[in-house]
């Protein structure tokens, strides 16, 4: 069946259920946001034409939401508790339901059962039937209880799940017995899914899908009106809970000196004492009256938590500057607490990486809080700069719509896995030459030798947007591509891990070995050993280590949008 776009929210408001506050936040939210989503539906419309977008079934079951893990979000929706995941969900629903899908909701395990014909109770049951959906969207809490419940299904139908996660699970740490052995063992990977099916918040490594949520969208009236409303000296502190606010009376007191500053902090009673008397602070808004604060503001400003929350992006969408502090050395799951467990060792550089890395001046100011000085200037600095709202494209409605859009129409998980290698296998390459800097490496003008299934029809992203890069030691694959203004396409190893790459490259290999290593293709310049990846979950655009330099297959991406190659709509 073809999807139509829809543009009548009833039916989803309607199916969202009601009481929690955490419903009641999100069907704000997707009401709040109905005009720019079917806004969005139109222009998506005239980009595909007559495109046919098979309608898909899809249940989305929140998994965190359900009283069976505990719902710990839900009662913290009104009292500063983590708003973002909410953000996101609500995003995601009103995504899949404007494309048209056929769509079930589900947050409890009793209408998860239902939905997936699993006889209702405790116990561990196979479906009674085929499993009713193509796609299931749903979190690491949700992935525990389909498997829990869904006895030998859960295996047989993985492939169709995509799990929500917020910070990404990178592929060392998704690969059970890999992760197990080499200490990438956390609280929530080792599900071997294809790392594909993970969807992040914000494009933290390329090896998940980036999913991403909206921003609130202002047309050019409004976008006029707000510059020329803006109180230049006011500042708004991003943090609702008064923990954020600990020990940040030095930096207050700086800011205090050029700017009135306003907080958004939860309280009970009585003025938080974190939160000093010079501060104006309104208690934790609904979203709307936030938009309307940040619309007056000049500055946003970050005292380093919340972590990569959607909070900046908005502020940023409605003209104010964000400064927020460089963390230096980063941190990750490796050196710090809030990251401990998490299944990745990204490196978060600040308090919001994407906006420093992917909007920065002048709308985002990376400084060093340590360093009063700096931190000083850079205010002064930004009360004289002036900014226009900007959204990045990925996180307009329109964006998302185009990237969903294509992950439903394009990913198949389902596909057999290519099986890599038959047998261990090593060849002397004769010839030594010297490659010390990065080259590019075009499979069609130079002949690569692809395999048959390379030419496959339905490769997705198309395989002409591949291009080869080879990693300075101690450098991912990620940065490589980044490097050179493209990114990083886990897709594409399977065409690249061959041992003919090596000779094309011209890299000197003595020995080529298939083996289990996140970090392969890749090979040791020193010693001249080349390696090739034997299993295919392991393919990682993420990791890197002194003694190697990674191939990586890179890929072009659509102005605004790194989810999507320049032809893959
Ligand atoms: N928010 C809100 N009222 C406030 C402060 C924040 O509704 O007083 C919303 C804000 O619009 C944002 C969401 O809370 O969309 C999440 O914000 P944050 O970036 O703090 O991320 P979190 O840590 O909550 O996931």
């Amino acid at each position: 069946v073809q999807a139509g776009f829809r543009n009548d929210f009833t039916s989803l408001l309607e199916q969202i259920g009601t009481g929690k506050e955490s419903l009641i936040f999100m069907k704000k939210r997707i009401r709040r946001l109905s005009s720019q989503w079917i806004l969005a539906t139109y222009k998506l419309q005239q980009k595909l034409k007559l495109t046919w977008r098979e309608q898909k079934k899809i249940l989305v079951h929140i998994g965190f939401l359900t009283e069976e893990s505990g719902d710990v979000f839900s009662p913290k929706v009104l009292k500063g508790g983590p708003l973002g995941e909410m953000v996101q969900w609500a995003d995601i629903l009103s995504s899949l339901y404007v494309l048209g899908h056929s769509l079930k909701i589900s947050v409890s395990l009793k209408e998860l059962q239902s939905f997936l014909g699993v006889p209702p109770g405790r116990g561990s049951c196979p479906l009674t039937g085929a499993l009713p959906f193509d796609i299931i969207y749903t979190d690491y809490h949700g992935l525990q209880q389909m498997k829990q419940h869904m006895g030998l299904s859960f295996k047989k139908y993985k492939c169709h799940i995509r799990v929500i996660d917020t910070f990404g699970t990178e592929p060392a740490y998704n690969h059970e017995e890999y992760a197990t052995l080499h200490g990438y063992r956390t609280n929530w990977g080792y599900w071997n899914l294809n790392p594909l099916q993970y969807m992040t918040m914000f494009p933290h490594t390329p090896d998940n899908s980036f999913m991403g949520f909206v921003s609130e969208e202002l047309n050019a009236t409004e976008s006029e009106s707000i510059m020329l409303n803006k109180v230049n000296n006011v500042a708004v502190v991003y943090g609702k809970e008064a923990s954020m606010w600990k020990e940040k009376e030095k930096f207050l007191q700086i800011l205090n000196k050029f700017m009135e500053i306003h907080g958004t902090v939860y309280y009970e009673t009585q003025r938080p004492p974190e939160v000093p008397a010079f501060v104006k602070n309104h208690g934790l808004l609904p979203q709307n009256e936030l938009q309307q604060l940040l619309r007056k503001a000049k500055l946003f400003i970050g005292f380093g938590f919340p972590y990569e929350g959607p909070a900046p992006l908005e502020a940023i969408a409605n003209g104010c500057i964000f400064l927020q502090p460089r963390f230096n050395p980063p941190r990750s799951s490796l050196n710090h607490e809030f990251f401990r467990g998490k299944p990745t060792s990204r490196e978060v550089s600040s308090q919001h990486p994407y906006a420093e890395k992917f909007i920065g001046k002048p709308h985002v100011w990376t400084v060093n809080y340590n360093n009063s000085l700096e931190f000083e200037t850079a205010v002064k600095t930004i009360l004289k700069t002036k900014v226009k709202p900007y959204i990045p494209y990925e996180y307009t409605c329109e964006g998302m719509l185009e990237r969903v859009h294509a992950y439903i129409q394009h990913q198949d998980f389902c596909i057999p896995a290519l099986s890599l290698v038959s047998s261990n296998s090593t060849r002397k390459y004769s010839q030594i030459h010297n490659t010390s800097t990065p080259f590019i490496f075009l499979p069609n003008s130079t002949g690569l030798i692809w395999s048959p299934d390379s030419s496959r029809p339905h490769s997705w992203p198309p395989v002409t947007s591949l291009q080869v890069w080879v990693s300075a030691e101690e450098q991912s694959c990620i940065e490589a591509c980044q490097n050179v203004g493209l990114i990083c396409e886990p897709l594409f190893f399977k065409f690249i891990n061959k041992k003919e790459l090596f000779q094309q490259l011209k890299v000197a290999c003595e020995t080529v070995e298939f083996e289990v290593n996140h970090l392969y293709p890749a090979f040791a310049e020193k010693a001249r050993d080349c390696y090739l990846q034997k299993e295919a979950l392991l393919y990682s655009c993420a990791g890197y280590n002194a003694k190697y330099r990674r191939i990586c297959p890179c890929r072009d991406y659509r102005s605004g949008q790194i989810a999507l190659c320049k032809d893959c709509l």
